[in-house]
């Protein structure tokens, strides 16, 4: 597979741009807040870095080659020290009434990269602090990322990163009987909205993503005047299709998740994130509604949203209280499902290099 690969603007952008907006001593070299750290964690996240810079009048007697070379050379030893690599480094030495190819915005610089090299499109981005380095984005049809200095926290180092490294999958299911769209992010928390038209599965399916430690908006229409069946089964089918692909590749993820007791219920689950959909759920619900929720339907769930997720799912529960026990099942899946979803690394928790 091609790999991300990140077209990276040099000044404002990896280290700060001077007044006079030329870099021609060490003096003038200030890295930017966050830079190293961040070019760390993308190089982990397999992403491969290229330099890509209009250094105006390079070579001429306003700007010198060695005046250059020296502040350069100081930068790349600097990341190189922290284990950061540029794979390859594209300089225009050109003036803009020069009408040279390479210049930013103009993509020439970056098109003979990618003659030479092929890249994943759907991950690689270009980032710099001009309006150039993103119109050179739009112009090479890649993913544009603004870092600016003195801009907004979604301009900084961190925040791209974020941005670049978060998981997030969707699911859309349109059928006959119910329509309904998923989101989820497995690295940010922050937002947890549902609304099938059953109270009560709501509140479990807000349980499951607030435990699971991800950000869920769901939204299901299905046919309620029938039975409440064909919603629960489909909002988990298209729930577990959208962490399927909010998991991606599944590099450096947990896998396994487990969970043990919650008040007078019990419910123990175990979750194996392994490709492969398999369900045991072993326990007797008291009562058989909660609300407007069948209690029936709760296996039913898990099922399905094994099927989607294509995970082992096994759940017992044992209690009292119908209402305590459907909520420690939904908990005790979410709590195994954020063990499970925990991304530490890059390495693939298999022995078979596939999951
Ligand atoms: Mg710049
Ligand atoms: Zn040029």
């Amino acid at each position: 597979m091609s790999p991300p690969t990140l077209f990276i603007d040099r000044d404002g952008t990896l280290i700060e741009e001077p007044e006079d907006e030329q870099v021609d001593s060490l003096a003038k070299v200030r890295f930017m807040p966050g830079v190293f750290t961040a070019l760390a964690q993308l190089r982990d996240r397999g992403y491969r870095l290229v330099m890509v810079s209009n250094q105006d009048g390079l070579g001429t007697p306003s700007f010198p080659r060695e005046a250059f070379d020296v502040p350069q050379n100081f930068v790349l030893a600097a990341f190189r020290s922290q284990g950061v690599e540029f794979d390859e480094v594209l300089i225009c030495p050109h003036r803009a009434d020069e009408g040279c190819g390479c210049r930013k915005p103009k993509t020439g610089l970056v098109e003979g990269f990618l003659r030479r090299k092929p890249i994943d499109r759907d991950s690689s981005a270009v980032l710099g602090d001009r309006a150039t380095d993103l119109e050179l984005a739009a112009r090479l049809d890649l993913r544009g990322l603004a870092i600016r200095r003195n801009g907004p926290l979604a301009e900084t180092w961190p925040a791209v990163v974020q941005l670049l490294t978060a998981r997030r999958g969707e699911a859309l299911r349109h059928t006959n009987e119910t329509h309904i769209e998923v989101r989820v992010g497995l690295d940010s928390a922050e937002s947890v909205k549902v609304s099938t038209g059953i109270g009560f599965f709501d509140h479990m399916l807000e349980a499951l993503a607030r435990h699971g430690g991800f950000a869920l908006e769901l939204t299901a229409e299905g046919d309620l005047e029938v039975d409440e069946h064909h919603t629960v089964e489909d909002s988990a089918l298209a729930l577990g299709d959208a962490l399927r692909r909010a998991l991606g590749d599944k590099a450096g993820i947990a896998r396994y998740g487990f969970l043990l007791p919650m008040d007078e219920s019990l419910a123990q689950v175990a979750i194996d994130l392994s490709g492969r959909p398999f369900t045991v759920f072993e326990g007797t619900f008291p009562r058989d509604r909660v609300g407007a929720l069948p209690t029936e339907l709760v296996p039913h769930f898990f099922r399905s949203l094994s099927d989607g997720l294509r995970a082992a799912i096994h759940v017992r529960v044992t209690g009292e209280n119908t209402h305590h026990m459907v909520e420690a099942c939904f908990k005790g899946v979410g709590r195994a499902l954020r063990q499970a979803f925990r991304r530490d690394g890059t390495e693939l928790p298999s022995t078979k290099g596939v999951l």
